[in-house]
């Protein structure tokens, strides 16, 4: 049986528009089978990077290889990849048939393979039987299911797709990632996600590949990247986060004038940054003090009821104001003094992560 997917390895791209670097020498490898998302701010160079793979833009330098193929010089056509986008480009007053058997006429496929493909793909994306409708008849939620059904109709090795949700509402587009996850699973193609959206990347990514200004700034999974990044921009990207500044004296990473416990690996070998997330601070009361926490005093400066959970707010003696994440199921609530009350932020050091300073620049 011919496999369904393929890695690809990145290596070297380098992409310029006159004195701009969209793309600084990027390498980066995708297994076969992957979900991986291209994640970062506006302008940091997911879509450049993206195009590169479809064949849209080629780069200055560098080799683009799916499989044992080197596709840097070929055009789009010629890649076998499926392709969907943020306006997916659907003929609005033909079929939907019509519209998912585009890519498979061009093919030149006869028409009874079109139509059993067409229904199959139908099935997946969970249109079956909508085969006659127009597109100016469908939900914004069913147009991308037709537009992703076009994308992997021909069971396409790789699928690449550019913001594709960014339209739908916070609902649809929730469902949509699920949706897109479970066929992903189903055909199995090597799928490369850009996304803007923290969540949606931490939701859907077998592995994330964190964008800045052109260069790639962390790879990992989704959970190493949120409990261990390495640099401060990767923690304010992912997730919320509070930082508390650390300076390194004989190797004790210092906060003010308080040592700091930190598990090993925990600590960047230079000053930078305590992250504080706020589902793992919890907010003490007592002078109980336990070896292995962190503590940092404060006073308790507001509460948020959020239902099911609440934000604590507190201030810190430094001036830092720091959220806590307190679950109301545990019925720790009644608990919490009275605002204004000395507390102090207790954080486990198996969770005190000290990342490198690079905000600036
Ligand atoms: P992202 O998708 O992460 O928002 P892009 O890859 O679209 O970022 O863009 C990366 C950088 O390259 C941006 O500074 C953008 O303005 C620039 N850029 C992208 N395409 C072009 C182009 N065709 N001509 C000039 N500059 C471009
Ligand atoms: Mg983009």
């Amino acid at each position: 049986m011919a496999s369904k997917s393929l890695p690809i390895s990145i290596r070297s791209v380098t992409k310029t528009y006159g004195a701009l670097a969209a793309l600084k020498d990027v390498n980066l490898d995708i297994k076969s089978g992957e979900f991986m998302t291209l994640l970062g701010p506006s302008g940091s160079g997911k879509t450049t990077l993206l195009m590169v793979l479809a064949g849209f833009v080629r780069p200055q330098s560098g080799s683009v290889m799916f499989g044992e193929e080197e596709v840097i010089a070929k055009s789009p056509h010629e890649r076998g990849i499926g392709m969907m986008f943020q306006n997916y480009a659907l003929f609005p007053h033909m079929s939907v048939a019509t519209n998912i058997g585009y890519p498979l006429r061009i093919r030149k496929w006869s028409r009874e393979r079109i139509d059993a493909a067409v229904d199959e793909v139908l099935s997946t994306v969970q249109l079956s039987g909508y085969q006659s409708r127009r597109i100016s008849e469908l939900s914004g939620g069913q147009k991308q299911r037709v537009a992703l059904a076009r994308a992997v109709v021909f069971k396409p090795k790789i699928l690449l797709m550019d913001e594709p949700l960014s339209a739908l509402d916070k609902n649809l587009r929730e469902l949509m990632q699920l949706e897109l996850r479970g066929m992903h699973e189903r055909l199995g193609m090597t799928t490369v996600l850009v996304t803007h959206d923290q969540r949606e990347a931490l939701t859907m990514s077998d592995r994330i590949a964190v964008l800045r200004n052109g260069e790639i700034a962390q790879v990992d999974t989704s959970s190493a990247l949120y409990n261990a990044p390495t640099t401060a921009f990767i923690a304010s990207f992912l997730g919320e986060s509070a930082f508390l500044p650390v300076t390194l004296r004989n190797g004790v990473p210092f906060y003010r004038e308080q040592p700091l416990a930190v598990a090993d690996g925990g600590a960047a070998l230079a000053d930078g940054f305590l992250v504080l997330r706020p589902e793992k601070l919890e907010v003490v009361t007592t002078h109980e003090r336990q070896s292995e926490y962190n503590y940092f005093e404060g006073s308790l400066e507001r509460v948020l009821f959020q239902g099911e959970s609440s934000v604590v707010f507190v201030r810190l003696i430094s001036g830092e104001l720091v959220a806590v994440r307190r679950q109301l199921n545990e019925g720790n609530s009644s608990t919490l003094p009275p605002t204004g009350s000395p507390v102090a932020l207790g954080l486990h050091k198996n969770d005190s992560r000290i990342v490198r300073d690079d905000l600036k620049g």
